[in-house]
């Protein structure tokens, strides 16, 4: 998990006598909360204000929700959709739900407003460096250059009438900068079906925020330090709205001593070392699960572009600086974000 959500019963009491007998009054409600391992991560759902029996139907309905989507967009399912369209590529248009064909298409929406940076068709770049197990090994620059043909989201047609798509031969589409917002979306969704005013999805990091927990202003999320570890270096607060993060510190791979994370610029075949981790809060996690992927690729002077086009979007990077680690904010965070580098 890269985002935690810093349990609101956790907190310390603090200061103003009002503010302590607000939070007495919410230690009364328990929240319900639930979880399950899916999408390579842990998820949770946690629900106040509804009863035992209620809150357990939804939650149970909402996860479900996330192992039936993994069970279509998952590459490590070898029967899943995704892997069927990977397998069958030939060129030829192939029909697909109207699910999966949604979310591809949402994945190229963000492929062009990030000028290529967040690109679902960087699948050879992942396997070639070794990301989706065997043994990692430094590719050489003509291997980098082969797999680099088989890239681009701009060979992805699209037939919105058919809901088909045509992918060159060799082409193969990855979901996992994408699929878990999507899940987390609609898990969300579910859970307001059923009622719920003030619950919370975290699946590993992609979060949806509906309302607040009681007597509080919004869910306190913690930002989790981007040099790895369980520390938290600030902290957000959430309502109605999503945050994503993407960060080098869990999924890398260590050859000749340096560190290498599963983030690839597609545009030139590696890794990107330039970003320790970006957090995006948007009006969808969607949106801000791409948009944290294609972030931390783009780096903050080019992630202005896209959020020129995009509102309510807001971005805070974790930057290498020495030894040191610098925050860089874009959008903007209202107030709601507090970072804390004493360390
Ligand atoms: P996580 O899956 O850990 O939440 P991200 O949402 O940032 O992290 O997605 C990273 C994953 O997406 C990688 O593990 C890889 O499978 C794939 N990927 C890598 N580089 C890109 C990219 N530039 N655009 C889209 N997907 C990418
Ligand atoms: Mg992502």
């Amino acid at each position: 998990m890269k985002i935690s959500d810093i349990n609101p019963l956790r907190r310390p009491l603090i200061l103003l006598a009002f503010t302590l007998v607000v939070s007495i009054s919410c230690e009364r409600e328990k929240p319900y909360s639930r979880e399950t391992f899916v999408m390579g991560t842990q998820a949770w759902v946690t629900i106040y204000g509804l009863d035992e029996e209620a809150a357990e139907a939804a939650a149970g309905e909402a996860l479900r929700e996330l192992h039936r989507i993994e069970g279509f967009m998952s590459n490590w399912k070898k029967e899943s959709e995704i892997s069927l369209l990977n397998r069958e590529s030939d060129g030829a248009p192939h029909k697909l739900s109207s699910e999966l064909f949604h979310v591809i298409s949402r994945a190229v929406y963000f492929s062009d407003i990030t000028a290529g940076a967040f690109d679902i068709s960087a699948r050879p770049l992942v396997q070639l460096w070794g990301f989706e197990g065997g043994t990692a090994k430094l590719p050489t620059d003509s291997e980098i250059h082969a797999a680099l043909q088989k890239v681009g989201y701009n060979k992805i047609l699209l037939d919105i009438e058919a809901k088909s798509i045509i992918i060159p031969p060799g082409m193969e589409l990855d979901l996992a900068g994408i699929a878990k917002g999507y899940g987390v979306d609609r898990a969300a969704s579910i859970l307001k079906k059923h009622g719920v005013e003030r619950g919370m999805v975290n699946l590993g990091g992609n979060i949806y925020a509906i309302g607040s927990p009681p007597g509080r202003k919004g869910w306190r999320v913690g930002i989790r330090d981007p040099r790895g570890g369980r520390n938290t270096t600030g902290s957000l607060l959430l309502t109605d709205a999503a945050v994503s993060t993407s960060g080098n510190y869990e999924n890398y791979i260590e050859l000749d001593g340096k560190i290498y994370g599963h983030i690839i610029d597609p545009r030139i075949g590696r890794p990107v070392s330039h970003t320790l981790s970006v957090t995006v809060v948007a009006a969808n996690a969607l949106q801000a699960d791409a948009l944290s992927t294609g972030f931390f690729v783009l780096g903050p002077e080019n992630s202005q572009n896209a959020l020129e086009l995009l509102r309510g979007v807001k971005a805070l990077f974790a930057l290498p600086n020495g030894g040191k680690v610098i925050y860089e904010e874009i959008g903007d965070f209202s107030g709601s974000l507090t970072i804390d580098d004493s360390h």
